[in-house]
């Protein structure tokens, strides 16, 4: 399929890079850090090879979630928004910004997006899960409180939010202890952002905020093959899911939320998501650098869909989500 738009694709600034590194083996770091730091050249031949008219940007991760001093977080969140900007400007036809955020501190999140959507022209917000802060003991999640004037934000300036991974912190992760091959993509990731999206749902942000609209990659991260036995475990009981969101979990899923494909290339897993939540919350995306570009474009081309639901997943989707 030509035409395609791809959101969930990163880029890294020098300093950032060290964030990636754990994510490959020695062997394959010198291929992963030239995909990161390249933009313009390399990126755009395997668009054109595979497509892809239109990559929506984001810093990697988990970079500013992941520095615990505000001042800092909110420096390297405005430095690599002027960087993403600048690379932006230069093919505005190909690649569309998402801004870093420093969630450590809301309200200069909430005027960092609001700089990046009405003075840099960025189409929405990436951030990389709970972000850490100093003085405080473990993972700021943001169905908390104090994020909530940022939410209004975000409903405000209407732009969608995507809620990307990050590993849990090591006093969380006690699960995982001896098996860390399950860290990363391939479990923790998923386990980590499906848990942060439920605790969206389920704190009542979506009642206060109904207009606001979150990103999930991966398929949803598991969420939609779980989201009925989410809302419908032990029906004979009497008592059911006991939280302050007025409504069923999935009403927010299927009203709130979208998903993209990102690094999970797999026709079984998108029907599922499509009978849960709908082609029209379904994005295409790849998950460049870390995911090839061919690969998702390979599979996604020929998956055994309806054509009218590819192009909506592929390409229509988006334009209507983001405005472009
Ligand atoms: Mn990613």
């Amino acid at each position: 399929m030509q035409g395609k738009i791809a959101l969930e694709e990163h880029f890294a600034l020098e300093e950032t890079l060290k964030d990636s590194a754990g994510f490959a083996p020695a062997d394959d770091w010198v291929e992963l850090k030239g995909r990161l730091l390249d933009i313009q050249e390399r990126r755009l031949r395997e668009m054109d090879a595979n497509g892809i008219e239109l990559m929506l940007l984001s810093l990697n991760a988990p970079a500013v979630q992941a520095i615990p001093d505000r001042g800092r977080a909110t420096e390297l969140s405005q430095r690599a928004n002027d960087y993403l900007a600048e690379q932006v400007a230069r093919r505005p036809q190909r690649f569309q910004g998402l801004a870093a955020l420093p969630m450590q501190d809301p309200d200069a999140a909430a005027r960092e997006l609001d700089r990046c959507v009405t003075s840099l022209g960025f189409r929405g917000a990436l951030v990389n899960g709970f972000s850490e802060l100093a003085g405080t003991d473990g993972a700021l999640y943001y169905d908390r409180r104090e994020f909530w004037p940022f939410w209004s934000e975000v409903e405000r300036l209407d732009v969608p939010f995507y809620l990307h991974p990050r590993n849990p912190l090591a006093k969380d992760a006690a699960i995982y202890e001896g098996h860390r091959w399950l860290m990363g993509p391939t479990w923790a990731f998923g386990q980590e952002t499906a848990v942060h999206a439920l605790r969206l749902m389920g704190s009542g942000l979506f009642d206060a905020y109904p207009r606001l609209q979150i990103i999930l990659g991966h398929m949803g991260e598991g969420l939609p093959y779980s989201i009925w036995r989410v809302d419908n475990h032990n029906k004979w009981m009497r008592a059911q899911n006991v939280y302050p969101a007025k409504r069923k979990i999935a009403d927010y899923f299927r009203e709130n939320f979208y998903i993209t494909t990102s690094g999970n290339f797999r026709t079984q897993a998108l029907i599922d998501a499509m009978l849960e939540i709908g082609a029209d919350r379904i994005l295409f995306s790849a998950d460049w650098p870390f995911e090839n570009i061919d690969h998702a474009a390979a599979w996604f081309d020929v998956a055994t869909i309806a054509e009218g639901d590819r192009f909506k997943i592929g390409r229509e989707n988006a334009r209507t989500l983001f405005k472009l």
